[in-house]
C-alpha cells in the first residue's frame, strides 16, 4: 500500500524531502510507493505553486490540516527550528510517522518532550542528520568496527560555513535564542556530533568555549541594530564513554568555508579521515608493510559501498547531497512497511542535541559538564 506523505515547508529542506520521497522507490525498489498527499506552506500562494511543482494532490497554508489529514501516513517537517516541536507532537498525537529536520527543537526540554512522545506513541521517527547515511560514512564506521585502524583514540572534527561571516549582513531570526535556539551549534555543530557519536560512541563529558563574533547586526528596515544572542563559533574538548578524546569545532563566520564538515579519527594502527566537500572519498592510513611504501590512500566510493550501487552501477561517478536524503527517506519508508527501525530517531537526536546544549552550558559555566550516556 502506498504511504501518504504530508510535507510541511517548501524551502531548502522541503524541496529536498519532496525529491527524496519522490525518488526512493525508483532508486531502491524494496520500499513502498509514496503518494504525494498534501503539502503545506505558511504562504498560500507558495503552497499551491509548490504542490503543483512537486506533484502533491493538495495544498494548504494550515499545517494542522496536514497532521489531521486521513490521507497522510507520514509527516515531513521542514520548517524553521522553533516550529518543529509543536508540529511533531501534533503529528505523533494523530498517529503519524514523523520525519523532522534537525535540530529537533530549540531547547533541550522540548527535545526531551518530543523523544518521550515518540517512544510513547511507538511510531517511526527520523531526524534529518543526513550525513550519517553517506555510503562513505557507513564504510568508515565498518572500517573502525573491524579494527582496521586499531583502537580509535582521538576524534578531531570541525564544521564551518561562512553564511554569517559578513558583519554587515542584516539581523534575522537566526540570531534570536527564542526563535533559533543555539547558533552555529544548532545549525552545524549538531551534524558533527551525529558523526562523532556514530563512529566513537557516546560523549561522556566535555569542556567548551563559545563566542559571538558580531555582537549586533543592522536591522533590514534601517531602524538601527539588534543583538546577536547565540554563538557564531564554538570549540569543545570531549571525552567519549570509551575513554577516547576528541575536539569538536564549529563556525558560521569562517570566510571561504561552504560546508567544511570534516573529521579525522586516529587509531592505534592507523588514521581515517573524511571531508564532506569531497563526500565520495575516505582517506585511510594503516601502519602496515614496509615503511617505504606506506602512505595515505584514497578510497573512492562505488557499488562496494552500499547503498551506492542502488543509485549507480559504476564506481567513482559520485553521489550528491540529495542522494543522502533519498537514503534517509527510504529508511523511513522501510520502517513504515515493517522493516528495520529508523535511525537516527527522536531518541538518538536527543542524545546529539544534549551534547550541543552541554557545549553551550560548559562555555557559560567554565566547568566540565557530564552527560548521561546510558
Ligand atoms: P527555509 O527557510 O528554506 O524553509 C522553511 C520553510 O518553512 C519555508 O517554505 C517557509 O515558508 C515554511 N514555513 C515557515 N513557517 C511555516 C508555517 N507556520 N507553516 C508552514 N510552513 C511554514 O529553511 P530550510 O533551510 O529549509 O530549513 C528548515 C529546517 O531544515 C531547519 O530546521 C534547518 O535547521 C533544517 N536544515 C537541515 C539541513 C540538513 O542538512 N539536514 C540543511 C538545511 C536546513
Amino acid at each position: 500500500m502506498a504511504v501518504g506523505l504530508g510535507l510541511i515547508g517548501t524551502g531548502f529542506m522541503g524541496k529536498a524531502h519532496a525529491l527524496a520521497y519522490g525518488a526512493a522507490r525508483a532508486v531502491f525498489g524494496d520500499v513502498p510507493p509514496v503518494r504525494m498527499a498534501s503539502l503545506c506552506d505558511g504562504e498560500p500562494g507558495r503552497a499551491s505553486a509548490f504542490a503543483d511543482q512537486f506533484g502533491f494532490a493538495a495544498a494548504t497554508s494550515n499545517w494542522r490540516a496536514i497532521v489531521e489529514d486521513p490521507d497522510v501516513d507520514l509527516v515531513s517537517i521542514t520548517t524553521p527550528n522553533a516550529l518543529h516541536c509543536e508540529m511533531a507532537l501534533a503529528a505523533l498525537q494523530a498517529g503519524k510517522a514523523v520525519h523532522c529536520e534537525k535540530p529537533l527543537a530549540i531547547t533541550l526540554a522540548d527535545a526531551r518532550t518530543m523523544a518521550a512522545a515518540a517512544e510513547k506513541a511507538g511510531l517511526a521517527t527520523l531526524v534529518g542528520y543526513n550525513y550519517v547515511h553517506n555510503p562513505a560514512f557507513t564504510h568508515a564506521g565498518r572500517l573502525i568496527a573491524d579494527g582496521v585502524i586499531g583502537r580509535p583514540v582521538h576524534f578531531r572534527g570541525w564544521v564551518d560555513e561562512d553564511y554569517q561571516a559578513d558583519p554587515d549582513l542584516a539581523w534575522t531570526w537566526r540570531a534570536k535564542r527564542t526563535e533559533a535556539g543555539l547558533g552555529a551549534l544548532g545549525d552545524l555543530g549538531c551534524h558533527l556530533v551525529s558523526m562523532a557519536v556514530a563512529l566513537m560512541g557516546p560523549i561522556a563529558s566535555l569542556i567548551a568555549d563559545t563566542q559571538i563574533v558580531h555582537a549586533t547586526r543592522p536591522l533590514s528596515d534601517g531602524s538601527g541594530r539588534a543583538a546577536v544572542e547565540n554563538e557564531d563559533t564554538a570549540s569543545a574538548i570531549v571525552r567519549f564513554a570509551s575513554g577516547a578524546q576528541g575536539t569538536l569545532c564549529t563556525s558560521r563566520v569562517a570566510w571561504g568555508r561552504k560546508n567544511r564538515l570534516d573529521w579525522e579519527v586516529h587509531g592505534t594502527r592507523g588514521t581515517l579521515s573524511f571531508s564532506q566537500e569531497r563526500m565520495n572519498e575516505l582517506t585511510l592510513y594503516v601502519n602496515d608493510g614496509p615503511a617505504a611504501r606506506q602512505g595515505f590512500r584514497t578510497i573512492l566510493t562505488g557499488p562496494g559501498h552500499p547503498p551506492y550501487g542502488a543509485f549507480c552501477p559504476a564506481p567513482g561517478h559520485q553521489l550528491g547531497f540529495g542522494d543522502l536524503k533519498t537514503i534517509e527517506a527510504a529508511s523511513m519508508l522501510r520502517a513504515i512497511a515493517g522493516g528495520p527501525p529508523t535511525r537516527p530517531n527522536f531518541t538518538d537526536a536527543l542524545a546529539f542535541e544534549a551534547v550541543i546544549h552541554a557545549i553551550d552550558e560548559a562555555s557559560r559555566c567554565g566547568q566540565r559538564v557530564t552527560l548521561q550516556t546510558s
